[in-house]
């Protein structure tokens, strides 16, 4: 761990309004979730060293676009024993690896929850997926364009007829994925720059730049506050989490056959 520094205690946060007036909220603790490369950015010069900034500004990440479109009907039949209202598969999402096409997975938003589609016995909401990078040719897609090429991806891989859509509405996230290549390797040096900054707790998905899931991100924030309560300034706890082997999602009867 290194020696934290008192003299680079964070004392207030700087942000936009709605009316892009810039505000100042003052603040004992920040719990940091946004993506680690723009809080260094926004942390003063010289808070941490010309390598860690570099690290912090090469760190790579995937960014994700979405399709929603409404239809009327899938052309995919449901051979489970699964009853699904309107007949439908029941999968709430089918992962794609068709090579003649770029989508890389599909949701059907009515199984997540009827109650998400305004008629559920006679449409279905579909969301494809599509893994990309800011800026690249589908990321500047104009809206219209890019729901044509995602229908057209669907009818290729016979999953919806010509005709099928009735609506359609488009979603790009950035930095949805934080990614392990690039400048991730040396992220260690970088790590241990921030938590000499004795009141930032760096907690979330991007805020720690590592695949966690919705629980963990959670759980960072919860160890944060555990920290505060505390008065420690070690913040292993909070980096730790999401480093076990253990695979979160997988069922307990599962894990047991495993065993
Ligand atoms: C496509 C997809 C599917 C997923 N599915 C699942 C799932 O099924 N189950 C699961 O558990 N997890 C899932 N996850 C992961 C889950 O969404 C994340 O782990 C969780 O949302 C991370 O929470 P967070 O608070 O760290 O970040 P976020 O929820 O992303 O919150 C970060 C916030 O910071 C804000 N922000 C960003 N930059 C700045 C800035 N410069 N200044 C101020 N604010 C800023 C953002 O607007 C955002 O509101 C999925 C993620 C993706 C992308």
């Amino acid at each position: 761990m290194n020696k934290i520094q008192d003299d680079k205690k964070l004392t207030h946060v700087l942000y936009k309004d709605k009316e892009e007036k810039i505000q100042e909220v003052k603040a004992d603790y920040i719990l940091s979730s946004m993506p680690v490369k723009d809080l260094v950015s926004a942390l003063p010069e010289d808070w941490v060293s010309k390598e860690a900034a570099q690290v912090a500004h090469d760190l790579p990440y995937r960014d994700f676009m979405t399709a929603g479109l409404l239809v009327d009907r899938l052309e995919l039949s449901n051979h489970t024993h699964h009853k699904t209202l309107n007949h439908i598969i029941p999968d709430c999402w089918i992962y794609i690896q068709e090579p003649e096409v770029k989508i890389g997975r599909l949701q059907v938003f009515n199984n997540w929850s009827p109650y998400l589609v305004k008629d559920p016995l006679h449409t279905v909401w579909i969301g494809l997926e599509y893994f990309c990078q800011e800026g690249d040719s589908l990321w500047s897609m104009d809206d219209s364009d890019f729901l044509a090429f995602a229908e057209k991806e669907l009818q290729k891989i016979h999953v919806i007829r010509p005709g099928a859509v009735k609506e359609g509405h488009v979603v790009r996230m950035q930095k949805a994925y934080p990614a392990y290549y690039g400048s991730y390797k040396e992220f260690p040096l970088l790590q241990k720059e921030l938590d000499t900054i004795p009141n930032l707790y760096c907690i979330g998905r991007n805020g720690q730049h590592r695949y966690n899931n919705m629980d963990h991100s959670m759980l960072t924030a919860i160890r944060a506050v555990e920290l505060i309560q505390n008065q420690s300034t070690d913040k292993s706890s909070l980096w730790n989490v999401n480093t076990e082997s253990d695979y979160q999602e997988i069922k307990e009867e599962d894990r047991n056959s495993e065993k």
